[in-house]
């Protein structure tokens, strides 16, 4: 494809794209896609072409045979995982990052890339209400885009364990413990393998909605101490991804100080863009996260309007970092690099080449201000307490922990049909209610993922698309409702 080519198909592209998020946004296609496992393979040819095919050939199967095993995160009526973000100002900052196709691994690699990356991080810094500590220009601490969380955590906790064996040469990795809750994410336990160390999940209660408390922190390092362990890291959780509990940080403080030699890292992938309204500050322990935390992590492509894949990560001290990743091979010396005037990317994360994503945070932070960010952070929990109320109104719907933000866990939870019937027991509520899921999950106008919290099984109802209003989530209601009287129909007889 040469210059004028690529001119008329891009323009074609655009138009189909355009096309799409029109149905898309009328929800004229299904949210769920009706490809069955292994549907593509008979479609496609059984090895590459030996010689190049006509665009408009491949842009034609492109249309037909993939676009309908899409599933369409941005529909109105996605209510499953956590929101993945899109804008047209994030698709439009792709494409110029992609026609860039640098891969800025280090400043000389790409001098655009790393700077406005550099900048993009402060604003987000200060958008969200972190310590100047975490900023860029700081010179000491600074921020970054990974690939996801799990990568962001992944650093970290190589970094922690990075700065607690040069405290501690004498220690064993074999001795050395990773803590999450049994509800953090499985980012936690993935980096445990990936790193082939020891990882404790601390339980935690449903009294205390799920969330981690210092308490039983404490009890949980103190037992390992007394055994030889070494807590080196903590993986605490702003929004863990079952029902939206925010770890007991202040408790959590509390503790730390009496073990300073343990990192805290605190996962905040969906729920951190909250942080952008001020009122929800408080509550998501922004003050805690300021004053103790050595790295935080929150996704702006979840809730944050960003088209995946944009994973934004702080550090206190950048050299906790750079100290644990850094190798530089004599092919990898720049002046620059050498000089230390610059922030050379590579040494923050796992690759070397690293995506030019800051142009499409930079397009999206612009195009939208930070007032447009509060806006559609306010609208999608008020969304949510649309919904919160309409269970509340059900007779046979029962919200499970409290709503969190734009997050409401709920399950089937029948009445008695007489007032001597005996309470049904938990056993069979958690098939009623994956029967109710099983329902759900067969439709094609509503999409929503399940969970357990400490056995309880539940449905969660997460709300986050910009395309999402009042009208959706009362359709969402009314075949939940329908799905969940067919379910106990069934069930009764
Ligand atoms: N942390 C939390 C709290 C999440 O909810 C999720 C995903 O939903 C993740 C981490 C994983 O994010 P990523 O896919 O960016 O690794």
């Amino acid at each position: 494809m040469d210059i004028e080519q690529f001119r008329k198909e891009a323009y074609k592209a655009i138009d189909q794209i355009c096309d799409y998020y029109y149905a898309l946004q009328d929800a004229k296609i299904p949210v769920v896609s009706s490809v069955e496992p292994g549907y593509l393979r008979p479609l496609l040819p059984s090895s590459a072409p030996q010689t190049g095919e006509e665009f408009a050939l491949i842009a034609a199967d492109y249309q037909n045979l993939i676009v309908p095993g899409y599933t369409p995160w941005q529909h109105p009526s996605f209510f499953a995982y956590f929101p993945t973000g899109f804008s047209f100002e994030g698709l439009i900052g792709d494409l110029f990052a992609s026609s860039a196709s640098n891969p800025g691994f280090n400043w000389t690699a790409s001098p655009s890339c790393t700077e406005l990356e550099v900048v993009v991080m402060d604003w987000a810094a200060q958008m969200f209400g972190l310590d100047p500590v975490f900023y860029n220009s700081s010179g000491v601490g600074g921020g970054c885009l990974q690939n996801t969380a799990s990568e962001a955590a992944l650093v970290a906790i190589v970094a922690a364990r990075k700065s607690y064996m040069d405290k501690h040469p004498e220690s064993k990795l074999e001795e050395l413990v990773i803590y999450v809750s049994t509800q953090t994410h499985s980012l936690g336990m993935k980096a445990a393998i990936i790193l082939g160390l020891q990882v404790r999940a601390i339980e935690v209660r449903s009294e205390d909605n799920f969330a981690l408390k210092g308490d039983a922190l404490r009890s949980a390092i103190e037992e390992d101490m007394t055994v030889g362990k070494r807590p080196f890291v903590l993986v605490a959780t702003v929004g863990t991804t079952s029902s939206g509990a925010i770890d007991d940080l202040p408790a959590i403080g509390e503790v730390v100080k009496d073990y300073p030699d343990l990192k805290i890292h605190v996962d905040s992938a969906w729920l951190g863009m909250a942080l952008v309204c001020p009122e929800f500050r408080e509550t998501c322990y922004l003050k805690e996260i300021n004053e103790f935390a050595d790295s935080f992590c929150t996704n702006f492509h979840k809730w944050g309007l960003t088209n995946f894949d944009a994973s934004a990560m702080w550090v206190r001290d950048r050299r906790y970092l750079t100290e644990a990743l850094d190798i530089t091979p004599p092919f990898l010396r720049t002046p620059q690099g050498e000089a230390g005037t610059v922030i050379e990317y590579r040494n923050w994360h796992l690759g070397l080449g690293r995506r030019y994503r800051s142009v499409k945070l930079w397009f999206i932070l612009r195009g939208f201000g930070i007032e447009g960010f509060q806006a559609h952070i306010r609208k999608t929990i008020n969304l949510n307490k649309i919904f919160t109320r309409l269970i509340e109104t059900s007779p046979i719907l029962k919200i499970v922990v409290p709503p969190s933000f734009s997050l409401t866990v709920f399950r089937l939870f029948p009445k008695p049909q007489r007032p001597d019937e005996p309470p049904i027991p938990e056993e069979t509520l958690n098939e009623i209610n994956q029967l109710l899921y099983g329902r759900l999950n067969a439709r094609k106008d509503i999409i929503l993922t399940q969970t357990k919290l400490n056995g309880t099984f539940c449905v969660r109802f997460a709300v986050g698309s910009r395309y999402t209003e009042e009208e959706h989530v009362k359709q969402a209601f009314h075949a939940i409702t329908q799905e969940a009287n067919r379910t106990l129909e069934a069930w009764r007889q």
